[in-house]
């Protein structure tokens, strides 16, 4: 039973991130429960070695630990391949060759229902034609594989936004490049490393139905869930390198140490006092989940704290 950390490498991470990580791990450590950290480069051209070594190097700067060796989605095809595989004996794969282009089309002309996810796919390649598909591939294009969701409703129980749910589309499993997409690979991994408590960015929380119904279909148990309000930059947008020193290095060039990011972390969490400083292994007999706030948290400007 863990909680976990599954960063996508594909930059440093930014306070936001660290605020989230932090709270993935107390949450598991308040619980007596173990944490895992996961390197999800599935995209092979925007994850760098480099960035993964920063993340996990600034993971532990703020006193966050994990248990095992991390392990890296990359390195982990096999197992995505056969949860395809399952599915594809039950009947729940087809391919689709749609671009992206043309779902949006597709979507613009015929708005989705209020209780379907935004973007949901319409469907287009549910029931090819045999004759269509040999066109398409005659013409060069490549498959993805989708799931055949059936319009299931997924409900599910978030720790901070309650009750929740949706009716899930025919979500992507394999991209046409090849690659095993992101629901179906978390949900392997979560599964497989026995993740019982996911803590995420609540801009996941669209993804989840998606998840949700993936564990069904494959047998496999549904973690808890606790979407976390994201961290705001100062235009009201979601934090990026615009809102300037965001980063523990950014932050450090300019003097700002690291303890400081912790003891930011624990005050909007109402963990800590005004002027306390504190550790992450401080906070876990604090720690609260339905103290959170539940709205997104504004980006603090630690450069002008008085030290
Ligand atoms: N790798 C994803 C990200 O960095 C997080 C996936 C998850 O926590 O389920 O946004």
């Amino acid at each position: 039973m863990s909680g976990r950390f599954a960063p996508s490498p594909s930059g440093q991470l930014h306070l936001g991130n660290l605020r989230t990580a932090a709270i993935a791990w107390l949450s598991a450590r308040a619980a007596g429960r173990g944490f895992i950290v996961r390197v999800e480069d599935l995209d092979r051209q925007r994850s760098r070695r480099e960035h993964e070594r920063q993340q996990l190097a600034d993971l532990a700067a703020i006193g966050l630990d994990w248990d095992g060796e991390v392990v890296r989605q990359s390195e982990r095809f096999g197992l995505y391949e056969a949860a395809i595989e399952r599915l594809r004996g039950e009947g729940r794969v087809y391919e689709c060759f749609c671009t992206r282009r043309e779902i949006r089309a597709e979507i613009e002309a015929a708005p989705t229902a209020p209780h379907q996810l935004p973007g949901a796919y319409p469907g287009t390649c549910r029931e090819l034609a045999p004759a269509r598909r040999e066109e398409l591939v005659a013409a060069g294009r490549s498959p993805a594989l989708r799931l055949r969701g059936d319009d299931e409703r997924v409900a599910f129980e978030d720790v901070l936004a309650g009750p929740s749910g949706a009716t899930v589309d025919d979500v992507v499993l394999r991209r046409n490049d090849g690659t095993p997409a992101y629901n179906l690979a978390v949900v392997v991994d979560d599964a497989a490393q026995g993740v019982s408590e996911v803590v995420r960015g609540d801009d996941l929380l669209d993804s989840t139905p998606r998840q949700v119904l993936l564990q069904r279909l494959l047998g496999v148990p549904t973690p808890s869930y606790l979407h976390v309000p994201l961290v705001m930059g100062r235009d009201g947008y979601r934090l990026s390198k615009r809102d300037g020193a965001v980063t523990l290095a950014d932050l450090q060039a300019d003097g700002v140490p690291v303890r400081e990011v912790i003891d930011w972390i624990a005050r909007s969490l109402g963990l800590a006092g005004p002027d306390e400083s504190v550790t992450l292994d401080d906070l876990v007999d604090r720690f609260d989940p339905t103290g959170i706030p539940r709205g997104p948290v504004a980006v603090p400007d630690l450069r002008s704290r008085p030290r």
